[in-house]
């Protein structure tokens, strides 16, 4: 067979002059990149096991370590980019799919860059948000048709029955995050910061660890296909509950958490035995239909004696307005859309890379085809996959989302740097991993407080935004695409997103 080394990603350098040889790297580095050679009194690097993931030149006390990427001496080639190249190469050495970790990093996909947010000008006052109030809050769930109230003694009040909603102060919930894929310090963080900040973290298809009950009412618990964890006491537990069919990162497919990540606490919590892999099927296997939807979506809704929102889980494809339509007559009252962007612990990188449509497209598409059939209010639009930063919500509600979930931006804030490689179980930052030794590195109490900042800064810059097209409240700009201009995009692409181009 022939057999050739693949170039390494990432160059690892060590200013020999500052190196103090204190072995920090050794240690920090769960992919043992570094080894200190006592013979020669130096500590010497393996460039092709690092991944770039930078915990050692973080924690390096002499500043002596720079990781740089490596720059092959391939002829630069349009067509055959050398990631081809190297995915080939991997193939023909070992076959079998080529797998990745969070999301898809392909630039010409992100649609929210391309647009531009309007301002307040003369005619329309922008408002102060330090000085006047600005409201945030949002509620998820279905909405009555009309409201109806009635006197009493004097006393109006509200006759018409609300459906149940999910309360948040800012429009933004944690992304569904399996118990497994990360460690339990990450969800206590998440579930944490979710109840300290007044928003939602959703438990992903891994059940919910006993401990983190008490942050039950913060928790938007998953019934996937694999029904890992589902039982009574679960679903009692949640502030509501998500059916998940599909996730932006593998639509259409399944999901693997190998054996060796399921001990003890993981196997009692998804109810596995301790060992066996947890082996989530494509398809929910009752479901065929919008009538087996309807059927699920009931069977909770009895289960939880119609006090919590059920959400439905879907990946944004190319016919998602007309499921997400079906979805809202099945009695779905959230619909969450989970564009290609969207982030995982593992995922075939073929299908990340390539299947799926991008979030921006899917959302205008569902929120139009919801106003148009008149049934926008029944159901609350959630989206997912690309979400960055605070200017990126602005932009997603203005398109027609309720809020919006962050995966990503939420792993960031407790180390992640986006190394891609959460799919080794090896995360160096603590985060997607269960060995003890790593899992470690991310303390709840900090991890909850980072979280909490991030929840904190993203609000301040959504009310500053707001206060600048003159807007006091979320709830006014939903929807609104008239604050939104495009730029760079091409006749079709504006008119699915519903935007003018930017000067007109
Ligand atoms: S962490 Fe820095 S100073 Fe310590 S051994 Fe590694 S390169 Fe040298
Ligand atoms: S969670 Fe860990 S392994 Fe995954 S991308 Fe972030 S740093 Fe890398």
């Amino acid at each position: 067979m022939l057999n050739y080394q693949l170039p390494p990603d990432f160059d690892v350098m060590r200013d020999d002059h500052k190196c103090i040889r204190c072995g920090a790297c050794v240690e920090q580095c769960s992919y043992e990149v570094h080894t200190y050679d006592e013979t020669y009194d130096e500590v010497v690097a393996d460039n092709e096991k690092c991944v770039g993931c930078h915990r050692c030149d973080v924690f390096c006390p002499t500043g002596a370590l720079t990781i740089s990427l490596h720059r092959g001496d391939f002829r630069p080639n349009t067509n055959w980019k050398f990631e081809f190249i190297r995915n080939v190469r991997k193939q023909a050495l070992a076959g079998g799919v080529l797998l990745t970790g969070m999301g898809n990093d392909k630039l010409d996909l992100i649609y929210w860059d391309r647009m531009l947010v309007n301002a307040s000008q003369v005619t329309n006052p922008s408002i102060d948000p330090l000085r006047e109030p600005m409201e945030l809050r949002t509620y998820l769930g279905r909405k009555p048709e009309s409201l109806d109230f009635e006197e009493n003694d004097g006393h109006i009040s509200l006759k018409t029955e609300i459906a149940p909603q999910l309360e948040l102060n800012i429009p933004v919930v944690f992304s569904a995050m399996s118990y497994g894929a990360v460690n339990y310090n990450v969800c206590e963080g998440l579930a944490r910061a979710s109840k300290e900040f007044g928003t939602y973290w959703n438990t992903g298809e891994g059940g919910l660890h006993r401990n983190l009950y008490k942050y039950g009412s913060n928790t938007i618990v998953q019934v996937a296909s694999g029904r890992f964890g589902v039982h009574r006491e679960y679903l009692d537990a949640a502030g509501a509950v998500e059916i998940k069919i599909g996730q932006g990162a593998k639509p259409g497919i399944g999901g693997h958490l190998p054996g060796e990540k399921v001990g003890p606490e993981i196997s009692e919590t998804r109810m596995i035995p301790v060992g066996s892999d947890a082996l989530s099927p494509a398809p929910q296997h009752d479901i065929y239909s919008i009538e087996d939807l309807r059927q699920l979506i009931y069977a909770i809704k009895e289960a939880t004696r119609y006090e919590k929102p059920v959400s439905v889980k879907i990946s944004a494809v190319h016919n998602s307005a007309a499921i997400a339509s079906g979805m809202v007559r099945a009695g779905a009252d959230i619909i969450a859309l989970d564009g290609i962007r969207g982030s995982t612990g593992a995922a075939p990188t073929m299908i990340r890379d390539n299947v799926g449509i991008p979030i921006e497209f899917a959302l205008a598409a569902v929120d139009q085809r919801l106003r148009d059939e008149g049934i926008r209010h029944q159901a609350s639009v959630l989206i997912a996959g690309g979400i960055r930063c605070s200017a990126d919500v602005v932009k997603a509600i203005a398109l027609g989302a309720d809020a919006v979930y962050i995966g990503t931006p939420a792993l960031i804030s407790v180390g992640c740097t986006v190394c891609q490689k959460c799919y080794t179980g090896k995360c160096p930052w603590g985060i997607t991993t269960n060995r003890p030794d790593l899992a470690k590195r991310v303390n709840p109490d900090i991890a909850a407080e980072n979280l909490y900042h991030l929840l904190e800064g993203w609000s301040h810059e959504i009310m500053e935004m707001l206060g600048g097209m003159g807007i006091n409240s979320i709830e006014s700009l939903r929807g609104n695409r008239l604050h939104l201009r495009g730029v760079g995009l091409t006749d079709t692409e504006l008119d699915i997103l519903g935007i003018l181009p930017a000067g007109r």
